[in-house]
């Protein structure tokens, strides 16, 4: 019962989280988030920043969350394996030593491609009361922003694009402070 209602409260902070801030959860709460953010720090011969399919690889976590979403609907449920101590020990660290590698090369890879729960959290983005706003007579289009974002959008043109995790990045490091983040119109 306690179980459940920590449950409930849970989901409603998050639901709350996503009306006023959008995707911030993803950007300044999430572990895996900031897993990868301090592994994208670690020093690598090869860090890419940008690569042709990548526009494409982003559509992957939506095809996950139709997945879902389909197995869902239909009554399916994606099946556990019940004696997790069978899975193998060599499985496990190939797995996780392939998430270092990658996060250490590729900045946010796992929300890029892979993170269903930000495809479902991306929609926040264009509903919530707090928005990123870009001050146009600000602004000298100087792409320190574009440099510096995580999610290798473009904050000076769409800052409030779906796959903007509200890190705060852009505006921290805008020398003109064209970026705000607040409610209203
Ligand atoms: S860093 Fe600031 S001034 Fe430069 S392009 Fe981005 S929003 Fe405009
Ligand atoms: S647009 Fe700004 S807040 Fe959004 S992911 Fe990029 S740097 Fe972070």
């Amino acid at each position: 019962m306690n179980e459940t209602v920590a449950q409930i409260g849970m989901f409603t902070l998050l639901v709350l989280l996503i009306i006023i801030s959008g995707r911030l959860f993803c950007g300044k709460i999430c572990p895996l988030g900031l897993f990868q953010d301090l592994f994208s720090k670690i020093p690598f011969p090869i860090k890419i920043k940008s690569f042709k399919a990548d526009k494409y690889l982003r559509y992957i976590k939506y095809a996950f969350l139709l997945i879902i979403v389909i197995s869902f609907i239909t009554g399916q449920t994606v099946q556990e394996p019940e004696d997790n101590t069978g899975r193998s020990p060599t499985a496990t660290i190939i797995i996780t030593a392939l998430f270092v590698i990658i996060a250490i090369m590729r900045e946010r890879f796992f929300c890029k491609y892979l993170c269903y729960f930000g495809a479902v959290i991306a929609l926040g983005n264009k509903i919530s009361l707090f928005k990123y706003r870009l001050d146009e007579k600000k602004c000298i289009q100087c792409g320190i922003c574009v440099k510096n974002c995580k999610m290798n959008l473009e904050p000076q043109k769409t800052p409030n694009h779906p796959e903007c995790i509200r890190c705060g990045k852009c505006k921290k490091v805008c020398p003109r402070n064209a970026i705000t983040f607040k409610a209203g119109k």
